[in-house]
Protein backbone atom coordinates (compact mmCIF):
# COMPACT_ATOMS: atom_id res chain seq x y z
CA UNK A 1 0.00 0.00 0.00
CA UNK A 2 1.00 3.76 -0.42
CA UNK A 3 1.42 5.56 2.34
CA UNK A 4 0.32 9.09 1.92
CA UNK A 5 2.63 11.76 3.52
CA UNK A 6 0.49 14.10 4.67
CA UNK A 7 2.72 17.21 6.13
CA UNK A 8 0.72 20.00 8.26
CA UNK A 9 3.00 22.18 10.02
CA UNK A 10 0.92 24.97 10.28
CA UNK A 11 -2.92 24.37 10.41
CA UNK A 12 -3.94 26.92 8.25
CA UNK A 13 -1.67 26.92 4.67
CA UNK A 14 -2.00 23.31 5.40
CA UNK A 15 -5.23 22.86 5.85
CA UNK A 16 -6.01 20.84 2.77
CA UNK A 17 -3.41 17.90 3.85
CA UNK A 18 -5.56 17.64 7.49
CA UNK A 19 -8.91 17.63 4.96
CA UNK A 20 -7.44 14.84 3.57
CA UNK A 21 -6.50 12.96 7.11
CA UNK A 22 -9.95 13.06 7.99
CA UNK A 23 -11.04 12.49 4.68
CA UNK A 24 -9.14 9.10 4.97
CA UNK A 25 -10.41 8.37 8.57
CA UNK A 26 -14.43 9.07 7.80
CA UNK A 27 -13.99 6.13 5.23
CA UNK A 28 -12.56 3.75 7.74
CA UNK A 29 -8.66 4.23 6.96
CA UNK A 30 -6.00 4.34 9.09
CA UNK A 31 -4.10 7.89 9.65
CA UNK A 32 -0.94 7.98 11.84
CA UNK A 33 -1.30 11.57 13.38
CA UNK A 34 0.93 13.67 15.88
CA UNK A 35 -0.02 14.37 20.00
CA UNK A 36 1.94 16.13 22.47
CA UNK A 37 3.02 12.59 23.88
CA UNK A 38 4.11 10.25 20.94
CA UNK A 39 2.59 10.16 17.67
CA UNK A 40 -0.50 8.05 17.17
CA UNK A 41 -2.35 5.16 15.07
CA UNK A 42 -5.56 6.45 14.63
CA UNK A 43 -9.07 5.54 12.99
CA UNK A 44 -12.96 5.38 13.60
CA UNK A 45 -13.57 4.38 17.29
CA UNK A 46 -16.93 3.02 15.94
CA UNK A 47 -15.27 1.54 12.96
CA UNK A 48 -15.43 -1.99 14.01
CA UNK A 49 -13.55 -2.86 10.57
CA UNK A 50 -11.03 -0.06 10.98
CA UNK A 51 -9.92 -0.78 14.43
CA UNK A 52 -9.26 -4.15 13.82
CA UNK A 53 -6.94 -2.81 11.36
CA UNK A 54 -4.80 -1.04 13.75
CA UNK A 55 -4.25 -4.24 15.70
CA UNK A 56 -2.97 -5.71 12.58
CA UNK A 57 -0.72 -3.06 10.93
CA UNK A 58 1.00 -2.78 14.41
CA UNK A 59 0.94 -6.36 15.14
CA UNK A 60 -0.45 -5.78 18.30
CA UNK A 61 -1.95 -8.57 20.76
CA UNK A 62 -5.44 -8.32 20.76
CA UNK A 63 -5.62 -8.33 24.68
CA UNK A 64 -4.31 -4.92 24.91
CA UNK A 65 -7.00 -2.31 25.05
CA UNK A 66 -6.23 1.05 22.98
CA UNK A 67 -7.08 4.67 24.13
CA UNK A 68 -9.84 6.87 22.48
CA UNK A 69 -9.01 10.42 21.56
CA UNK A 70 -11.37 13.14 21.64
CA UNK A 71 -11.41 17.02 20.85
CA UNK A 72 -14.09 18.51 23.25
CA UNK A 73 -16.16 17.43 26.54
CA UNK A 74 -19.67 16.64 24.86
CA UNK A 75 -17.84 13.59 23.20
CA UNK A 76 -17.76 12.00 26.42
CA UNK A 77 -21.16 11.71 26.50
CA UNK A 78 -21.42 8.69 23.72
CA UNK A 79 -18.69 7.06 25.13
CA UNK A 80 -18.77 6.24 28.68
CA UNK A 81 -21.70 4.66 30.70
CA UNK A 82 -21.28 7.29 34.16
CA UNK A 83 -19.07 9.92 34.91
CA UNK A 84 -18.00 10.15 38.30
CA UNK A 85 -17.55 13.79 40.18
CA UNK A 86 -13.97 12.79 40.33
CA UNK A 87 -13.54 12.16 36.36
CA UNK A 88 -15.01 15.64 35.68
CA UNK A 89 -12.76 17.20 38.28
CA UNK A 90 -9.77 16.03 36.37
CA UNK A 91 -11.44 16.33 32.73
CA UNK A 92 -11.32 20.30 34.00
CA UNK A 93 -7.45 19.92 35.82
CA UNK A 94 -5.72 17.67 33.35
CA UNK A 95 -7.49 18.29 29.65
CA UNK A 96 -6.29 19.23 27.60
CA UNK A 97 -3.35 17.27 28.24
CA UNK A 98 -1.32 13.80 28.44
CA UNK A 99 -3.59 12.41 31.07
CA UNK A 100 -6.14 9.34 30.18
CA UNK A 101 -9.03 7.94 32.37
CA UNK A 102 -10.33 5.08 32.24
CA UNK A 103 -14.14 5.14 32.62
CA UNK A 104 -16.79 2.42 32.44
CA UNK A 105 -17.44 1.84 28.76
CA UNK A 106 -21.05 2.84 26.76
CA UNK A 107 -22.48 0.25 24.57
CA UNK A 108 -21.50 2.69 21.23
CA UNK A 109 -17.83 1.68 21.61
CA UNK A 110 -17.00 -1.53 19.70
CA UNK A 111 -15.90 -4.37 22.42
CA UNK A 112 -12.33 -4.39 20.35
CA UNK A 113 -11.65 -0.88 21.12
CA UNK A 114 -11.24 -2.14 25.14
CA UNK A 115 -10.14 -5.73 23.90
CA UNK A 116 -13.29 -6.75 25.76
CA UNK A 117 -13.02 -4.81 29.27
CA UNK A 118 -16.18 -3.43 30.26
CA UNK A 119 -14.21 -0.04 30.38
CA UNK A 120 -12.79 2.24 27.89
CA UNK A 121 -9.90 4.35 28.11
CA UNK A 122 -10.18 8.17 27.01
CA UNK A 123 -7.83 11.15 26.82
CA UNK A 124 -7.98 14.51 24.60
CA UNK A 125 -4.58 15.80 23.48
CA UNK A 126 -3.31 19.43 23.67
CA UNK A 127 -2.04 18.92 20.09
CA UNK A 128 -3.01 21.72 17.92
CA UNK A 129 -2.89 19.06 14.97
CA UNK A 130 -4.68 16.37 16.60
CA UNK A 131 -7.33 18.55 17.91
CA UNK A 132 -8.24 19.91 14.71
CA UNK A 133 -7.95 16.60 13.09
CA UNK A 134 -10.64 15.12 15.71
CA UNK A 135 -12.27 18.24 15.80
CA UNK A 136 -12.59 17.87 11.67
CA UNK A 137 -13.58 14.27 11.49
CA UNK A 138 -16.10 14.96 14.05
CA UNK A 139 -15.43 11.72 15.39
CA UNK A 140 -13.68 10.22 18.35
CA UNK A 141 -10.45 8.30 17.40
CA UNK A 142 -8.71 4.90 18.64
CA UNK A 143 -5.08 5.76 19.04
CA UNK A 144 -2.18 3.26 19.97
CA UNK A 145 1.30 4.53 19.68
CA UNK A 146 2.17 4.35 15.78
CA UNK A 147 5.17 2.07 16.25
CA UNK A 148 5.21 -2.02 15.49
CA UNK A 149 4.17 -3.72 18.70
CA UNK A 150 7.49 -4.20 21.38
CA UNK A 151 9.88 -1.51 19.16
CA UNK A 152 10.15 2.34 21.01
CA UNK A 153 6.94 4.87 20.17
CA UNK A 154 7.40 6.99 17.93
CA UNK A 155 8.35 10.40 18.95
CA UNK A 156 9.02 11.56 15.47
CA UNK A 157 7.61 11.21 11.73
CA UNK A 158 10.50 9.51 10.74
CA UNK A 159 9.94 7.17 13.85
CA UNK A 160 6.34 6.22 12.37
CA UNK A 161 7.92 5.85 8.96
CA UNK A 162 10.23 3.69 9.66
CA UNK A 163 7.78 1.11 11.24
CA UNK A 164 4.68 1.53 9.34
CA UNK A 165 5.47 2.90 5.84
CA UNK A 166 3.63 1.01 3.35
CA UNK A 167 0.92 -0.83 6.25
CA UNK A 168 -1.62 2.21 6.77
CA UNK A 169 -3.53 4.74 4.46
CA UNK A 170 -1.50 7.90 5.99
CA UNK A 171 0.77 10.03 7.83
CA UNK A 172 0.10 13.20 9.48
CA UNK A 173 4.05 14.65 9.02
CA UNK A 174 4.53 17.53 11.93
CA UNK A 175 6.56 18.19 14.78
CA UNK A 176 8.45 15.56 17.37
CA UNK A 177 6.43 15.15 20.16
CA UNK A 178 7.15 17.79 22.81
CA UNK A 179 6.47 15.20 25.93
CA UNK A 180 7.91 12.08 24.10
CA UNK A 181 6.57 9.46 26.68
CA UNK A 182 3.04 8.21 26.46
CA UNK A 183 0.19 9.57 28.90
CA UNK A 184 -0.28 9.18 32.25
CA UNK A 185 -3.68 6.40 32.66
CA UNK A 186 -5.56 6.39 35.40
CA UNK A 187 -8.48 4.18 36.24
CA UNK A 188 -11.71 5.88 37.72
CA UNK A 189 -13.73 3.08 37.55
CA UNK A 190 -11.97 1.31 40.85
CA UNK A 191 -12.61 3.04 44.33
CA UNK A 192 -9.86 4.37 45.40
CA UNK A 193 -8.46 5.51 41.87
CA UNK A 194 -5.24 3.79 40.43
CA UNK A 195 -2.35 4.65 38.18
CA UNK A 196 -1.73 1.99 35.85
CA UNK A 197 0.82 3.80 33.54
CA UNK A 198 3.13 7.09 34.89
CA UNK A 199 3.52 9.80 31.72
CA UNK A 200 3.43 13.50 31.43
CA UNK A 201 0.93 14.21 34.10
CA UNK A 202 2.58 13.31 37.30
CA UNK A 203 1.58 11.73 40.36
CA UNK A 204 2.62 14.86 42.66
CA UNK A 205 -0.22 16.23 40.22
CA UNK A 206 -2.47 13.85 40.96
CA UNK A 207 -3.00 14.11 43.99
CA UNK A 208 -3.78 17.79 44.14
CA UNK A 209 -7.26 16.10 42.30
CA UNK A 210 -6.93 12.50 43.54
CA UNK A 211 -5.24 12.14 47.08
CA UNK A 212 -6.11 8.56 47.45
CA UNK A 213 -5.01 7.41 44.39
CA UNK A 214 -2.99 3.83 44.23
CA UNK A 215 -0.17 2.70 42.39
CA UNK A 216 -0.81 0.02 40.29
CA UNK A 217 2.20 -2.50 41.01
CA UNK A 218 2.87 -2.87 37.32
CA UNK A 219 3.83 0.12 37.69
CA UNK A 220 7.82 -0.40 38.93
CA UNK A 221 7.66 -3.92 39.38
CA UNK A 222 7.49 -7.05 36.65
CA UNK A 223 3.62 -8.35 36.29
CA UNK A 224 3.46 -12.06 37.63
CA UNK A 225 3.33 -14.34 34.45
CA UNK A 226 -0.70 -15.64 34.11
CA UNK A 227 -1.95 -13.59 36.47
CA UNK A 228 -4.63 -11.02 35.23
CA UNK A 229 -3.32 -7.36 34.80
CA UNK A 230 -5.64 -3.95 35.89
CA UNK A 231 -3.56 -2.43 32.73
CA UNK A 232 -2.97 -5.12 29.97
CA UNK A 233 -0.25 -3.34 28.07
CA UNK A 234 1.97 -3.05 30.80
CA UNK A 235 2.26 -7.20 30.99
CA UNK A 236 4.16 -7.34 27.45
CA UNK A 237 8.01 -6.70 26.60
CA UNK A 238 7.98 -3.30 25.46
CA UNK A 239 9.67 -0.07 23.78
CA UNK A 240 12.84 -2.44 23.53
CA UNK A 241 15.40 -1.86 20.78
CA UNK A 242 16.91 -4.91 19.12
CA UNK A 243 20.07 -4.48 21.11
CA UNK A 244 19.68 -5.61 25.31
CA UNK A 245 19.51 -3.06 27.50
CA UNK A 246 20.37 -3.40 31.30
CA UNK A 247 20.50 -0.62 33.84
CA UNK A 248 22.96 -0.13 36.73
CA UNK A 249 21.52 1.02 39.65
CA UNK A 250 24.82 3.59 40.74
CA UNK A 251 26.66 6.32 41.05
CA UNK A 252 28.36 8.00 38.25
CA UNK A 253 32.02 6.59 39.15
CA UNK A 254 30.85 3.05 39.86
CA UNK A 255 28.84 2.83 36.29
CA UNK A 256 31.94 3.80 34.71
CA UNK A 257 33.80 1.83 36.77
CA UNK A 258 31.53 -1.21 35.64
CA UNK A 259 30.74 -0.22 31.91
CA UNK A 260 34.58 0.24 31.46
CA UNK A 261 34.80 -3.31 32.50
CA UNK A 262 32.52 -4.69 30.20
CA UNK A 263 34.07 -2.36 27.01
CA UNK A 264 34.56 -4.36 23.66
CA UNK A 265 32.65 -3.95 20.45
CA UNK A 266 29.06 -3.46 19.98
CA UNK A 267 28.67 -2.20 24.28
CA UNK A 268 27.38 1.41 24.54
CA UNK A 269 26.32 3.41 27.51
CA UNK A 270 23.34 5.41 27.96
CA UNK A 271 23.82 8.28 30.02
CA UNK A 272 22.71 11.83 30.84
CA UNK A 273 24.05 15.07 29.19
CA UNK A 274 27.68 15.59 29.81
CA UNK A 275 28.41 11.91 31.58
CA UNK A 276 30.64 10.76 28.15
CA UNK A 277 33.84 11.52 29.62
CA UNK A 278 35.13 8.19 31.88
CA UNK A 279 33.66 5.88 29.82
CA UNK A 280 35.65 4.02 27.54
CA UNK A 281 32.55 2.84 25.22
CA UNK A 282 30.27 4.77 22.59
CA UNK A 283 27.64 6.88 24.25
CA UNK A 284 23.66 7.98 23.61
CA UNK A 285 22.67 10.67 25.87
CA UNK A 286 19.07 11.22 26.86
CA UNK A 287 18.77 14.52 28.88
CA UNK A 288 19.51 16.07 31.85
CA UNK A 289 20.40 14.03 34.78
CA UNK A 290 18.06 16.61 37.13
CA UNK A 291 15.00 17.20 34.46
CA UNK A 292 13.37 14.39 33.97
CA UNK A 293 11.14 16.11 31.44
CA UNK A 294 14.23 16.52 29.14
CA UNK A 295 15.22 12.60 29.45
CA UNK A 296 11.17 11.73 28.55
CA UNK A 297 11.24 13.97 26.02
CA UNK A 298 14.58 12.33 24.24
CA UNK A 299 14.35 8.85 25.62
CA UNK A 300 12.51 7.14 22.63
CA UNK A 301 14.84 8.59 20.29
CA UNK A 302 18.15 7.45 22.45
CA UNK A 303 16.78 3.76 22.08
CA UNK A 304 16.14 3.72 18.33
CA UNK A 305 19.27 5.58 17.71
CA UNK A 306 21.16 2.51 20.31
CA UNK A 307 20.45 0.33 16.71
CA UNK A 308 21.37 2.89 14.36
CA UNK A 309 24.76 2.95 16.13
CA UNK A 310 25.42 -1.00 16.13
CA UNK A 311 24.80 -1.27 19.74
CA UNK A 312 24.11 -5.04 20.88
CA UNK A 313 24.22 -4.50 24.65
CA UNK A 314 23.87 -1.15 26.54
CA UNK A 315 24.31 -0.21 29.78
CA UNK A 316 21.83 2.22 30.77
CA UNK A 317 21.62 5.19 33.64
CA UNK A 318 19.11 4.72 36.17
CA UNK A 319 16.60 7.69 36.48
CA UNK A 320 15.14 9.08 40.00
CA UNK A 321 11.57 8.65 40.38
CA UNK A 322 9.86 11.72 41.50
CA UNK A 323 8.18 13.83 38.98
CA UNK A 324 8.62 13.08 35.59
CA UNK A 325 11.10 10.58 36.72
CA UNK A 326 8.51 7.86 37.45
CA UNK A 327 7.49 7.49 33.82
CA UNK A 328 11.41 7.43 32.57
CA UNK A 329 11.85 4.68 34.64
CA UNK A 330 8.62 2.84 33.64
CA UNK A 331 9.98 2.52 30.13
CA UNK A 332 13.60 2.08 30.50
CA UNK A 333 12.78 -0.17 33.05
CA UNK A 334 10.75 -2.15 30.09
CA UNK A 335 12.78 -1.36 27.41
CA UNK A 336 15.23 -3.03 29.91
CA UNK A 337 13.14 -6.39 30.44
CA UNK A 338 13.31 -5.67 34.24
CA UNK A 339 16.78 -6.24 34.32
CA UNK A 340 18.82 -4.11 36.87
CA UNK A 341 22.06 -4.74 37.98
CA UNK A 342 22.94 -2.95 41.98
CA UNK A 343 26.07 -1.79 41.89
P1 LIG B 1 -0.87 2.86 23.85
O1 LIG B 1 -2.07 3.39 23.18
O2 LIG B 1 -0.01 2.04 22.93
O3 LIG B 1 -0.15 3.92 24.58
O4 LIG B 1 -1.42 1.85 24.93
C1 LIG B 1 -2.60 2.14 25.66
C2 LIG B 1 -2.41 1.83 27.11
O5 LIG B 1 -3.61 2.13 27.81
C3 LIG B 1 -2.09 0.37 27.37
O6 LIG B 1 -1.10 0.27 28.37
C4 LIG B 1 -3.41 -0.20 27.85
O7 LIG B 1 -3.24 -1.29 28.69
C5 LIG B 1 -4.05 1.01 28.57
N1 LIG B 1 -5.51 0.93 28.51
C6 LIG B 1 -6.30 1.24 27.46
N2 LIG B 1 -7.60 0.98 27.74
C7 LIG B 1 -7.63 0.51 29.00
C8 LIG B 1 -8.68 0.04 29.85
N3 LIG B 1 -9.96 0.03 29.45
N4 LIG B 1 -8.34 -0.39 31.08
C9 LIG B 1 -7.05 -0.38 31.49
N5 LIG B 1 -6.00 0.02 30.72
C10 LIG B 1 -6.28 0.46 29.49
MG1 LIG C 1 2.10 1.71 22.68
Amino acid sequence: MNTEKLKVFNLKSDSKNLDRACEILKSGGLVAMPTETVYGLAASAYDEKAVSNIFAAKGRPQDNPLIVHISNIEMLNDLVSEMPKKAIECAERFWPGPFTMVLKRSEKIPASVSAGLDTVAIRMPSNQVAAELIEKCGLPLAAPSANLSGSPSPTTAEHVIADLDGKIDAIVVSEPCEVGVESTVVTLATNPPRLLRPGGITLEQLKEVLPDIVIDKAVLAEPEKNKPVASPGMKYKHYAPKSKVIMLDGNLQDFCKYVNSKAENGVFALVFDGEEEGLMVPTVSFGKRDDAATQAAVLFDALRLLDKKGCSICYARVPTLDGMGLAVYNRLIRAAAFEVITL
